[in-house]
């Protein structure tokens, strides 16, 4: 049951050809080209809802939704309205317009920042943040998490160096180890380092950046009270408390991870950053926080930071209307599809004799294949994973029409448009899925 005549590929592999002449590795974001699993990534030509088509005609349940951004699902109708109208407005003007204040007022009404700057993508997002906050303290050290990613911002782009106190080196070519001179990095969900850390060198640190809830090595929740602490600590020492939710944000809650831990336990981070969601598909991005520190920002204060597109009329307005649109039934939806499509991948593999742990934080979640740990609580945890095992699983799935994130260290994203069309094909792909990883 599991051998089928193999999906038409060759419209994909020919455009993949052609990219490769004229684009490094083919592709303008690496994860994209199936590095990590092998194969043809796919091209596609159209997302409606659930789905996506690609060149050669094949259609897939897509778990990907852009990396996070579709909330609604592909081509949502009210969505290309509003984005039509706005376009037959004219595409940018380089004057202030009026759907960029509204989309600040409704990001400013769901969270807990006073006020926010909007750019076009999450990594100028965290950029920016990262200078705003050596900018306020007059402070250099930025301190993050092993596993955790932020964009491709250069001293971010950061592994752990030999001791907990020692600077971090370099992630890539390219990045001077000057710019990552002031960045220290230490293992997620680890209390202990971050007071040593602080009591070390707290009165150097201008801030602590961290993914609200990282979904970049697989889904790695925070412990309970981890990001209250994190604020806590930064509080005690004058630094400040950056939580990136450029991934969490308005798609885990409608308040994102701040409203699944902060709004509960009564605190908030001094800065936030927000992509994906607010964006409704289009490159729209923001950071913001307290006022305080916001108005250090340029032209009001010396912080320098700007952009062409930024506040762009046509992606602010997808972003708007996105976020108007995702009421409480939309998480509600989403958070029950997830549930769904989570519990059934982790039966199916168990079913199947694949050692695995599905983890979550609310509808965003991601499966360790074959790890060597109970529970992954960090970066050592998220990486003990059997990628070979991935592969199989990954490769079966989409063979059946499922179009799953091309890597192991990736969260699954579902949308308000996976119906029970969608995700009856996902349960069905599931088994079979889970047997090929069985075979690895
Ligand atoms: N922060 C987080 C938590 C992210 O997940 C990402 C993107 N995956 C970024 C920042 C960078 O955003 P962008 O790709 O829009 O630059």
């Amino acid at each position: 049951p599991d051998a089928r005549t193999p999906l038409p590929t060759d419209g994909s592999a020919a455009w993949f050809e052609r990219a490769h002449r004229v684009t490094p590795g083919g592709v303008n974001s690496p994860v994209r080209a199936f590095n990590a699993v092998g194969g043809t990534p796919r091209f596609m030509v159209s997302g409606q809802g659930a789905w996506l088509t690609d060149v050669d005609g094949n259609d897939y349940v897509d778990l990907i939704c852009s990396w996070g951004p579709l909330l609604l699902g592909h081509a949502h109708p009210e969505v290309q309205a509003r984005v039509a109208e706005a376009v037959a407005r004219g595409t940018s003007y380089g004057t202030p317009s009026r759907s960029e204040v509204e989309l600040a007022e409704e990001i400013v009404a769901r969270t807990p920042v006073e006020q926010v700057r909007l750019v076009s993508s999450g990594t100028e997002a965290t950029m920016s943040a990262i200078r705003l906050a050596r900018g306020f303290t007059g402070r250099d050290v930025v301190v993050k998490f092993a596993g955790c990613y932020h964009g491709h911002v250069d001293s971010l782009l950061a592994e752990a160096g030999s001791g907990l106190a020692t600077h971090a080196v370099a992630g890539t070519p390219g990045v001077p180890a000057a710019s990552v001179e002031a960045t220290v990095v230490l293992p997620y969900n680890d209390r202990a380092a971050v007071e040593q850390l602080f009591a070390q060198r707290g009165g150097e640190i201008a801030c602590l950046v961290t993914e609200a809830s990282p979904g970049n090595m697989g889904v790695v929740p925070p412990e309970p009270g981890f990001n209250e602490f994190l604020a806590q600590t930064c509080a005690r020492h004058g630094a400040l408390f950056v939580s990136d939710e450029v991934m969490t944000g308005f798609r885990v809650s409608r308040q994102g991870q701040w409203g699944l831990d902060g709004a509960r336990e009564g605190w908030a981070p001094d800065l936030m950053t927000f992509g994906k969601v607010m964006g409704g598909g289009f490159p729209a991005a923001a950071f913001g926080g307290r006022a305080d520190v916001m108005g250090m920002l340029s032209p009001q204060g010396p912080v320098y930071q700007a952009g062409t597109l930024s506040g762009n009329p046509v992606a602010t307005t997808a972003g708007l209307t996105t976020l108007r649109l995702a009421a409480d039934e939309v998480y509600a939806h989403v958070d029950a599809a997830a549930a769904t499509v989570s519990a059934a991948a982790g039966e199916a593999l168990t079913a199947a004799g694949v050692p695995h742990l599905v983890q979550h934080d609310g509808n965003m979640f991601s499966v360790f294949f074959a790890p060597q740990v109970d529970r992954v609580v960090d970066y050592v945890g998220a990486a003990s994973q059997d990628t070979a095992v991935f592969r199989a699983f990954f490769h079966a799935m989409l063979e059946q029409g499922v179009y799953l994130p091309p890597s192991a260290f990736e969260a699954w994203f579902l949308s308000a448009a996976h119906d029970d069309r969608a995700i009856g094909h996902v349960l069905d792909a599931l088994p079979g899925a889970a047997r090929a990883a069985a075979r690895a």
